[in-house]
């Protein structure tokens, strides 16, 4: 089902939330509240890989957040993205920032109903903008075909994240101009695990005479509280 028919069959058909499954609400108000409630945290991954970002979460991958989530990636739920790219907004701090999604790969963009983290970009900025924060969206990586690595162990995954991603060379030049007019580079993504994605992806920016803020994400697997 492409994402039209997803987001049409969100209009016609009965829906429940995507929070806590009450029926006839898309997002009802407690499921609302108490996503709305969670103060953005710093999350550290537990090994931490070398060269991970600082990373800050909106809340933890649980309840309501991790139900709107799986909504939005996997049932294709695009009504949630404003919802959700508000939520991402609060962990990215201080403007101006130029936030950087990671790259869905092709087969997964498919399968989910488009880049979902493009999106979600798309929405966070303009969450921003409306607070007053300059914000904008770059995308100079782009994911390269691979392999399903969910069956991998922690170590393995770390291995293959460094080879899952590239950059498109002709959209560098954006993102230097940006960090040159005093953007601060933010990557973006929805759920931190065991944080070798964003560490991959840091490399491969800091590689190419990018560095890297922070990784700011809509939920962490592992959430703790720093003081
Ligand atoms: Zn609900």
């Amino acid at each position: 089902m492409g994402a039209l028919l997803a987001a049409l069959a969100d209009l016609v058909l009965p829906v429940s939330c995507a929070g806590c499954e009450r029926p006839a609400e898309a997002w009802c108000d407690p499921c609302a509240a108490a996503v709305a409630a969670w103060a953005p945290a710093r999350a550290v991954p537990r090994p931490c890989p070398p060269g991970l970002p600082p990373v800050v979460a909106s809340g933890p991958y649980a309840g309501p957040l991790r139900g709107a989530l799986l909504a939005f990636k996997e049932r294709g739920r695009h009504g949630l993205a404003g919802m959700l790219g508000s939520r991402l907004a609060t962990a990215v701090g201080p403007g101006p920032v130029l936030l950087v999604p990671v790259p869905a790969t092709s087969a997964a963009a498919r399968q989910r109903y488009g880049d979902h983290m493009a999106l979600l970009a798309r929405h966070a900025a303009r969450a921003l903008r409306a607070r007053g924060v300059e914000a904008a969206v770059g995308q100079p990586l782009r994911a390269l075909p691979r392999a399903d690595s969910t069956h991998l162990s922690v170590e393995e995954r770390h291995r293959t994240a460094g080879a899952a991603f590239a950059v498109r060379p002709g959209r560098l030049p954006a993102v230097r101009d940006a960090l040159s007019a005093g953007a601060a580079v933010v990557l973006v993504d929805d759920i931190v695990t065991t944080g070798a994605t964003l560490s991959a992806v840091a490399d491969l920016l800091r590689g190419n005479g990018i560095s890297v803020r922070h990784a700011a994400v809509v939920a962490a697997a592992t959430l703790r509280r720093d003081p």
